[in-house]
């Protein structure tokens, strides 16, 4: 029984190869989580790091909310299952097995007991005074598997363990590790580079790209709501069909224009969660559709008008016996070209060969859209942002009929039709000077998507519970210091500040040292768990470091307390919002942002949260606290 928590995990290798990047999650007890992603993507680096085979470079890692970083591998009450089995070719299983139970001096009649009833669990027992050489490999993994049971870990790594044997056996194994995980109700954490093993077999997965984490999700959510290219290609097979596209919108009806040459044209209703800027007919994006959501035209369907019928030409048909898997291309003129290439899953009795032209159809409710420069998807489940076109008349912004007065700090001269930004989280409920009405409501794990209509525009809003019915009216405002309005050059109050720094000591006598962290001219006194972590990361080269300090705004407050005083500085602006007001304070030639109501040419004395301050390694651009 175990839960573990990883923050900001950093492996670098060498000084510079950067295994690992800011690998951040929280695993529940009892969670059957799985790392995957292409060979060379810091999957194993990560788990070493948490058996304790390998240092952490930076970050902490907590199991059951005791921090062991410093913790020897035998110390993590952490049983690690490798590929290789790494079993002792002299030793018989049996001896195999109790091996870490002796070298911990368990009683004999005990050793026995565990090992025998660790033998029954997985099947081995007669082969319990064999050696591993006349073992076959699937035996030679369950001696591996028990010789981690045996010693009752909180937490089972498991890295890559059925890559070594043949597929009718690791299809075998995986069930029985599944058996394993709910017989024991332990933490299981497996490495695989097999997306077919990682979705059979998590309860959540990690796909890993370069060192990067690229999306956590169950496996359910992953095939539905990939966040990026990489993960819609990598989860399912057959792969997701990919095309390049632009969008264009004419009134309610909104066209995919392929670059193959097809065009799928459907209602705005769709497709409301894309934003608008990319419907401008030259905006390159990925229009993605999975071979599952893609059928051969039949009788046999009722279309409730949530497919749409397209013609393909069939290149090449796979025959699988349940199923049949039929390549073929939207251009009827380029059979066997790239572009335009279409997987399709179909019933496994269609008479179908090569050069036929099918009529199929795409479920509308089902298919991604990716920017083709980010390869994120702007079609994502929650939107980040509304993106949106608005007048500002008189410095009044107008949402179609709607509008808001905007602040003084905003003052802008006039301007028709200008895209403006505004994050979904800030939109607020409740009250203010707009009105919509609630279109629709989706409710998103714990959270509550509203879909908020003005007019002809949809809003999308975020909150933590279910307030209003569909139909209502609901009042608005918008929290304007995070918009942007790019063609007026004006972007969202930064709510992260920066300070560069250093981390200095200075003798007090001859044998104490007292430390300050530096910012410019400024000395301010670490607490305990800031110096323990930077000196863990970096030893003494910690004097030596470039760093930077980054703290939220929300964490630094103005004190008329000169013993609290941390930072002082002067206020070179203020930026009046009507629901917040910031200043920016010069220090020491930087400036950061506080939500504070000061004047002009103010002197403020700073008091900062330091549980709070992030620092980062400048030089490798890695978080060390
Ligand atoms: P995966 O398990 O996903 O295949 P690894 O965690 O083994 O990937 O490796 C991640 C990256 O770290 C790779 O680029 C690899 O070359 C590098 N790496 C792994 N071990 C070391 C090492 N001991 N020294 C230097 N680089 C390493």
């Amino acid at each position: 029984m175990a839960s573990l928590s990883l923050k900001h995990i950093f492996k670098v290798y060498n000084g510079d190869v950067k295994a690992v990047n800011d690998f951040s999650m929280d695993i529940k007890d009892h969670e059957f989580i799985v790392f995957v992603g292409p060979s060379g993507c810091g999957k194993s680096t990560t788990l070493r790091m948490i058996a304790g085979l390998e240092d952490i470079t930076a970050g902490e890692l907590k199991i059951d909310n005791e921090v062991v970083n410093d913790f020897e591998p035998k110390d993590r009450n952490i049983a690690m299952v490798f590929q290789n089995y790494a079993l002792y070719p002299h030793m018989t299983v049996y001896e195999n097995m109790a091996f870490s139970l002796r070298t911990a001096h368990v009683p004999n009649d005990l050793i026995y007991e565990k090992v025998t009833e660790a033998a029954k669990i997985l099947g081995i027992t007669e082969y319990l005074d064999r050696k591993p050489k006349a073992l076959s490999g699937g035996q030679r993994q369950r001696v591996a598997l028990g010789r981690a049971l045996v010693r009752n870990p909180k937490v089972f790594l498991l890295d890559e363990p059925l890559s070594n044997l043949d597929a009718k056996l690791r299809t075998q194994m995986r069930t029985e590790i599944l058996r394993l995980h709910e017989r024991l109700k332990t933490t299981f954490i497996y490495v695989t580079h097999d997306q077919v093993e990682a979705m059979t077999m998590g309860t959540r997965i990690v796909v890993m790209k370069d060192g990067y984490i690229k999306q956590i999700d169950t496996p359910i959510n992953l095939y539905k709501y990939p966040n990026n290219m990489f993960v819609a290609g990598f989860i399912g097979t057959p792969q997701m069909n990919f095309f390049d596209a632009v969008i264009s919108k004419e009134k309610d009806i909104v066209t995919y224009h392929l670059e193959c040459g097809t065009k799928i044209t459907m209602d705005y209703t769709y497709t409301n969660k894309v934003p608008l800027k990319y419907m401008d007919n030259n905006k390159k994006v990925i229009f993605g559709i999975r071979p599952d959501d893609v059928r051969l035209k039949s009788n046999k369907y009722t279309n409730d008008g949530t497919w749409i019928s397209l013609k393909a030409i069939v290149s090449v048909i796979e025959v699988l016996g349940g199923e049949t898997i039929i390549y073929g291309n939207l251009n009827l003129n380029t059979i066997d070209s790239e572009a335009g290439q279409i997987i399709i899953k179909a019933e496994p009795d269609s008479l179908i060969k090569r050069g036929d032209i099918i009529d199929i159809e795409l479920s509308l409710n089902k298919f991604h859209v990716f920017d083709k420069e980010t390869e994120e998807s702007i079609k994502k489940r929650i939107p980040i942002n509304n993106i949106i076109n608005c007048n500002i008349k008189n410095n009044n912004l107008i949402i179609e009929n709607e509008s808001l007065k905007l602040p003084k700090v905003l003052n802008v001269s006039d301007i028709n039709n200008t895209e403006i930004t505004i994050p979904v989280k800030s939109i607020m409920l409740g009250s203010g000077p707009l009105t919509a009405k609630v279109e629709s409501i989706e409710q998103i794990e714990d959270k509550v998507l509203y879909y908020l209509k003005i007019n002809d525009l949809i809003l999308f809003a975020e909150e933590q519970m279910k307030k209003y019915k569909i139909g209502e009216v609901v009042k608005l405002n918008i929290d304007l210091s995070q918009v942007s309005i790019p063609e007026k050059d004006i972007y969202p109050i930064n709510l992260e500040n920066s300070l560069n720094g250093s981390f200095i000591k200075e003798k007090v006598n001859k044998k104490e040292y007292k430390f300050y962290i530096k910012i410019g001219d400024i000395k301010i006194s670490p607490t305990n768990v800031i110096c323990e972590k930077l000196f863990t990361c970096k030893g003494h080269k910690i004097f030596n470091t470039p760093l930077v300090y980054r703290f939220n705004t929300l964490d630094i407050v103005v004190t008329k307390n000169s013993n609290l005083c941390k930072l002082k500085g002067n206020i070179i602006e203020v930026y009046d919002y009507g629901n917040k007001i910031f200043s920016k304070v010069n220090i020491e030639d930087e400036n950061i942002i506080i939500e504070y109501n000061g004047t002009i040419n103010e002197e403020v004395m700073l008091d900062i949260n330091l549980d709070k301050v992030t620092i980062i390694d400048k030089k490798i651009d890695i978080i060390i606290v």
